[in-house]
């Protein structure tokens, strides 16, 4: 088994840790349907991206259409 040759400080372990903290996320107002969503992704809720649709929801897919 590997084993540490030397004992890692506190102030060094901290200085590694620095930068290891959460970012909060970001959200912006879909401009559809006015709910949060991640910058620059498909609105998870409408599935409209830069003012139209681009994923149909399951809502407004009839399957019995689509196989004739
Ligand atoms: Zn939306």
């Amino acid at each position: 088994m590997a084993v540490p040759q030397n004992r890692v400080t506190r102030s060094k372990r901290n200085m590694r840790r620095a930068h290891d903290s959460l970012v909060a996320a970001n959200p912006n107002e879909c401009s559809n349907c006015g709910e949060l969503k991640r910058p620059h992704h498909v609105c998870p809720s409408c599935g409209h991206y830069a003012d139209r649709e681009v994923v149909a929801q399951a809502a407004a897919v009839d399957l019995d259409d689509d196989a004739a």
